[in-house]
């Protein structure tokens, strides 16, 4: 492979990884589940569109609200503490609890795609009464029903998928791992953010803040910060703590795209964090 060409792929990859995180990171989860700030409807609808691979939008919102409501406890989606790791990571997405079908999974890479398609709980379902507001809007209800999921999930990776194909065995297995890279790291928040890692706050659950998660999951492991102040805009609250998902947010705030970013006063800060 020559130097151009890996350089091409590089670049690809980032923009890849770069799209999905932040679709999940800011547009699911910060503005959509907790509305920690609000974005221009295109932009909104643009960075849904990249985060799909977390899910349907109702699902993942529905799903996430239950999380907060209950963590960690019997009611929790997914916790690691009840329901072992690999459960927590992966296997809740499918219901699967057998450890060798979660690793398989997990290591599917782009075939998650696939597999989430025909396999992943959709709208109308079990947790739409938790993303009532998700679902009023026209859009996202379409992106959550299985036809619509499947639209837009071409929509998202067919670009991709199609200049790797174009490198053939080598854009292949490039593709695969950066898969696998960008699906675990957005499960590992759910696994490894309520088992290891620093717990800074108090009342936060089971969570923890872990410098490693926060670095592949573009801000979203500072996890302990992130359940002591659910709506905050930045989930790194402490000095130190490199968010950036929350630096996106204060970017699009000074061009105008984003508004109304929620953050905690710092004496909240102080009476909660741990001695
Ligand atoms: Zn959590
Ligand atoms: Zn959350």
């Amino acid at each position: 492979m020559d130097a151009s060409t890996l350089l091409w792929m590089g670049a690809l990859l980032l923009v890849w990884y770069l799209s999905v995180g932040f679709g999940i990171t800011v547009a699911y989860h910060r503005v959509l589940t907790h509305r920690s700030a609000n974005l221009r409807k295109p932009l909104l609808y643009a960075l849904v569109l990249a985060g799909l691979p977390a899910g349907p939008p109702a699902e993942w919102v529905g799903n996430h609200r239950r999380h907060h409501a209950d963590s960690d406890g019997a009611n929790d989606p997914h916790s690691p503490v009840h329901d072992g790791f690999w459960y927590a990571h992966c296997g809740w997405y499918l219901g699967i609890r057998n450890r060798g079908l979660c690793l398989l999974y997990a290591l599917g890479g782009p075939l998650r795609y696939l597999i989430d398609i025909a396999l992943r709980p959709m709208s109308p379902g079990g947790h739409d009464a938790l993303a009532k507001d998700v679902l009023e809007d026209r859009f996202l209800r379409f992106l959550s029903t299985r036809f619509g999921f499947l639209v837009g999930s071409t929509v998202q990776a067919l670009p991709f998928v199609l200049a790797y194909l174009l490198m053939a065995w080598d854009g292949v297995i490039i593709a695969w791992v950066a898969g696998i890279v960008f699906y675990n790291a957005g499960d590992a928040v759910n696994s490894v953010g309520h088992l290891w890692g620093k717990q800074d706050f108090d009342g936060a659950c089971e969570a923890r803040n872990s410098r490693f998660v926060a670095l592949v999951s573009l801000g979203e492991g500072w996890h302990s910060g992130h359940h002591a102040f659910p709506r905050s805009a930045r989930h790194g609250l402490l000095k130190g703590q490199v968010d950036l998902s929350f630096i996106l947010l204060r970017v699009l705030a000074s061009i105008g795209l984003a508004s109304d970013l929620y953050l905690p006063s710092s004496e909240a800060i102080t009476q909660r964090r741990r001695a």
